[in-house]
């Protein structure tokens, strides 16, 4: 579908142009129409298909033809990093627009704060906002919200997993009933129903393949030992000629031993964890999408929701424990039909992990031997270790323990 079928206002589909883009994608072509006819809507879509233009364009388009009147827009996001990726593609669509927008989130200074206060007292046309920061300037009493018009939730599952449930119907009670709710998630949990029931209208839906990574992903996976997974990375790295390339693990302990091993070695790489300031990460960010930084070694902090622009190569240090942020973690390579690699290392302990997330993409990823300086890995055998389950015998043919697994990593984010 072209966007002008859409009939856009000159002004967007000059933003549109300048952007580049050209077709619409499949969720863009999908939500488009129910989001133009005013409907609410609860969109299944991930990261990489184009969602954040699916609802920015037609709340755009609306603002220039109906012009200001306050806030317009509220778009709740789950972190920091989101809202700025989401407020810079508004910038970039409003290059040509007399419409304004500001993120607000938490984690800065005085400055800040009060800059956010004068965007909100002012009524700034949209606000991209993650819930904790929002409810501090509500709870002020200064906070414009009775011209709202639209309400957007993105990563919707991800702030119900990150514990946002009760702040996001808080916000929701300073908004007028009488509005558009869009609500977008990878994933739709009956707890994501549930949302939707309390705050959406008769809502059209949209689903997109969930949890299935873009098809540019050449997908493989290494079956190792942990004492071998440091240097499997330094030697896959070695020699090679790749600008770009993010290297992600669940624990923040990992993240800095990667990256002073990889520095010890000469690359050119820096970490991105919680245990670092918002400005730090800031800077980080800037500098990996600003290709000063060839290897971005990072904790799922970035999986989600950013977007970094032809990352050559995403290395899965550990399996993901949530398959959808494995879909999530490669989604970082191919973005918007390039083409990226995507290596996993998996260890004794994962293999059956793993083996869960190739039933949910329903792909078997091939399994690379490793290097012919390396000693041999472990066996993948997760079938074998199913069945062995089944039977009800641990590998030792002993009886199996059903005390449930407690997880070995922290997750830090
Ligand atoms: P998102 O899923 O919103 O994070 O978007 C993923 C990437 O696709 C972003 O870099 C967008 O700028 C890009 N993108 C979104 N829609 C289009 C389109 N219609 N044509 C080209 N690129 C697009």
């Amino acid at each position: 579908m072209n966007f002008k079928e859409l009939n856009f206002t000159a002004e967007v589909l000059e933003g549109l142009d300048a952007m580049r883009f050209e077709k619409a994608t499949p969720v863009q072509e999908k939500t488009m129409p129910h989001i133009i006819a005013g409907e609410d809507l609860i969109a299944c879509a991930q990261t990489g298909t184009g969602k954040t233009a699916a609802f920015l364009l037609p709340i755009l388009d609306k603002l220039v033809r109906t012009g200001h009147q306050g806030t317009n827009t509220l778009i709740i996001v789950p972190t920091r990093e989101l809202a700025i990726q989401i407020d810079q593609q508004l910038a970039g669509f409003s290059y040509f627009l007399d419409v304004s927008s500001t993120a607000i989130y938490g984690g800065n200074d005085k400055d800040e704060w009060n800059r956010q206060k004068t965007a909100l007292t002012s009524g700034a046309d949209i606000v991209v906002t993650t819930p904790g920061r929002l409810i501090q300037h509500l709870t002020m009493g200064y906070v414009k919200f009775d011209q709202i018009q639209h309400l957007i939730l993105d990563e919707a599952d991800r702030m119900l997993d990150m514990g946002f449930y009760e702040d996001i119907m808080q916000v929701v009670g300073f908004l007028p009933k009488q509005r558009q709710t869009l609500l977008f998630s990878a994933t739709m949990p009956p707890k994501i129903r549930e949302l939707a029931k309390e705050i959406l209208n008769n809502p059209a839906e949209v689903t997109l393949s969930i949890s299935k990574p873009a098809e540019g992903i050449l997908q493989a996976a290494y079956v190792v030992y942990d004492t071998q997974k440091i240097p499997l990375i330094n030697s896959l790295l070695k020699d090679k000629d790749l600008p770009s390339i993010i290297i992600f693990s669940s624990t923040k302990s990992n993240v800095k031993e990667i990256t002073k091993s990889l520095v010890t070695n000469g690359f050119n790489a820096k970490s991105i964890h919680s245990d670092l300031e918002q400005a730090e990460r800031e800077e980080v960010l800037r500098e990996f999408k600003n290709r000063n930084i060839q290897i971005l070694v990072a904790t799922d902090i970035i999986a989600r929701g950013i977007d970094i622009e032809k990352i050559d190569l995403v290395i899965n240090f550990d399996v993901p424990r949530d398959a959808e942020d494995y879909v999530h973690r490669i989604g970082r390579t191919a973005r918007a039909q390039t083409q990226g690699v995507a290596l996993t290392f998996i260890n004794e302990k994962e293999k059956l992990e793993f083996h869960k997330i190739e039933q949910l993409i329903e792909k078997v990823v091939y399994k690379v031997p490793l290097p012919p300086d390396f000693e041999d890995g472990p066996v993948y055998d997760p079938e074998e270790i199913i069945a062995r389950r089944k039977k009800g015998k641990n590998k030792y043919g002993n009886k199996r323990n059903f005390k449930k697994k407690s997880g070995d990593q922290t997750k830090s984010e």
